[in-house]
């Protein structure tokens, strides 16, 4: 008997079309989903691009909500904590709530294309090495050529050599093809409602990795307290308790800011995972691509790498310095800001629908979440799956703005923009991460935690976690003096105890 099932196309095999994938096999739709790559499992992309990915409360719940259950394995670990370490002064730790798994774009995507294999799902159907090449909007068709693309070549989308074109009608085309999307370019030109600006940043980032194991910079905190005698332990020594003794702290390690001279720069450092040695791997983040552009040799890359970080072991200053003389820089993202997530029959999701930068972290857990929502609209829709792409953006384009919004300001809200901490965003950011700290604790969460808590320990929306910020910032210019003076008291005296946590 012939299927009257929908049929849906999803292009583009990451965190988002995985996922959204998924849940519409789930939902009985017929599923034909492509990437141009071929198969995680069979690819291995540990490239110097393999750069560390977080997945938050929001992603998780996502994944769960498919029958995903991603786990500390094949490259990815549990976090329990972020220790920031800022210039000189020791590692200061966020715990959090539960630990977190980190670790390269492709281990995440190479679990969920196992977990979604074992699924069986009869009516999902996986096409890799099959690039998306294009689409007619009215006639509901859309065009893959089948030929294979290196696993570890860039996202343009362009390169798939030879092979042979297939078409194929659906009732749902699902962008999940990342920034360059070439699926929305293509409907950009057929739909006049869809306008999209893809903002290119400076930003750049270096992997590097094979560090061997060093006593000054601990990833864990056995026994409660760590080599450096920091108090960046107490999140380790609680996973621990939890049951979770696994769990890493990932290391952020900041300029001192304002009075850096080559521009700003973060570098975060983990445990390699599986590495039998304890190596450590690390990413190094510039906001300005000129502060790497002076440098020629590894003497400088040492100079620079020294200055910026003090706290790294001086031990591995020739090896980081040399990797990352040897490879390129990458681009760290850019920001697609689109007048709509939806074209005729077409829903675009992830980084194809509202790609930014990696400054929020939340980049591919955003991504996740987009496919939790289609499904949700899926479900009111019943069988009007017409009205499903315009539902999409009216729900979603709101929180993708700020998100995009977020992303913009992030710099300068941690302090990593040209100006350091002295950014008046800044300041307003570590006064009311203070105050609310405070605040919700006396209250028992009455008062919402700092936006950035509420946004990846609480899964804020979006929206919301930007009309906090500004709200906080409004409160704080209008007191301006008469509330920055106890503020300031508050900020010496909790620096002074080492204690403040959020
Ligand atoms: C340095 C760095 C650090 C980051 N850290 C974080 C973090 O901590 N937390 C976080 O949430 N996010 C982070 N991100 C962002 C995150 O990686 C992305 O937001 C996420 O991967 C987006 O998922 P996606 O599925 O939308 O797109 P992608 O992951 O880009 O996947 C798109 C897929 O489409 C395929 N494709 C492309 N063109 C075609 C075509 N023509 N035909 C068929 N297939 C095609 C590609 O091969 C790819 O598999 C980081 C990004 C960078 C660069």
């Amino acid at each position: 008997m012939p299927s009257k099932a929908p049929v849906s196309l999803v292009v583009g095999a990451g965190p988002a079309g995985i996922l959204s994938a998924v849940y519409l096999a789930r939902r009985g739709h017929e599923v034909h989903l492509f990437d141009r790559r071929p198969s995680p499992l069979v690819c291995d992309a540990s490239d110097h691009r393999a750069f560390f990915v977080m997945l938050q409360p929001r992603g998780a719940a996502a994944l769960e909500g498919a029958g995903f259950a991603l786990r500390p394995d094949g490259g990815l670990q549990q976090v329990s904590a972020i220790a920031m370490t800022l210039g000189r002064r020791g590692p200061q730790a966020i715990p959090f709530k539960q630990p977190r798994l980190m670790g390269p774009r492709h281990a995440f995507v190479r679990q969920m294309v196992e977990q979604a294999e074992a699924m069986q799902l009869p009516n999902l159907h996986f096409h890799f090495e099959t690039a998306f090449e294009a689409v007619d909007l009215a006639a509901q068709t859309a065009t893959l050529r089948a030929g294979s693309t290196p696993c570890d070549s860039s996202s343009s989308g362009e390169e798939a050599d030879g092979g042979s074109s297939i078409s194929f009608s659906y009732d749902l085309l699902v962008a999940a093809d990342g920034g360059w999307s070439r699926v929305r370019r293509a409907a950009e030109a057929q739909t006049s409602e869809l306008q999209v600006t893809v903002e290119q940043v400076e930003g750049r980032y270096k992997v590097f990795r094979h560090l061997p194991a060093s006593p000054a910079m601990p990833f864990t905190a056995a026994g409660g307290s760590s080599s450096n005698g920091s108090n960046g332990t107490d999140a380790g020594s609680k996973a621990s308790k939890e049951g979770s003794s696994a769990a890493v702290q990932l290391q952020m390690l900041r300029p001192t800011g304002a009075g850096s001279s080559s521009g700003p720069a973060v570098m975060f450092l983990a445990p390699e995972a599986g590495s039998a040695s304890g190596a450590v791997c690390g990413m190094l983040a510039l906001t300005g691509e000129a502060a790497w552009e002076g440098l020629q040799t590894t003497e400088e890359c040492q100079a620079f790498l020294a200055r910026q970080f003090p706290s790294l072991p001086a031990e591995w200053l020739p090896e980081i310095a040399s990797q990352l003389e040897a490879a390129p820089l990458a681009v760290a993202g850019m920001r697609v800001h689109a007048s709509q997530l939806h074209g005729p029959s077409l829903v675009c999701i992830g980084d194809a629908a509202h790609g930014v930068t990696p400054r929020t972290g939340n980049g591919m857990n955003a991504a996740l979440e987009d496919a939790v929502i289609l499904d949700q609209l899926l479900e009111a829709a019943g069988e009007d799956l017409a009205s499903v792409p315009a539902a999409f953006t009216a729900k979603r384009l709101p929180d993708a703005r700020a998100l995009l919004w977020l992303d913009g300001t992030a710099a300068e809200r941690n302090g990593t923009s040209r100006w350091g901490r002295l950014h008046p965003l800044a300041l307003g950011s570590g006064a009311s991460m203070i105050y609310r700290s405070l605040l919700s604790k006396a209250t028992g969460g009455w008062v919402r935690p700092h936006a950035q808590i509420a946004m990846n320990d609480l899964a804020m929306p979006y929206r919301e976690v930007q009309a906090q910020v500004c709200r906080d910032n409004l409160l704080l210019g209008t007191l301006g003096l008469p509330a920055a003076a106890p503020i300031a008291v508050l900020a010496a005296v909790a620096a002074g105890a080492d204690r403040l946590r959020c």
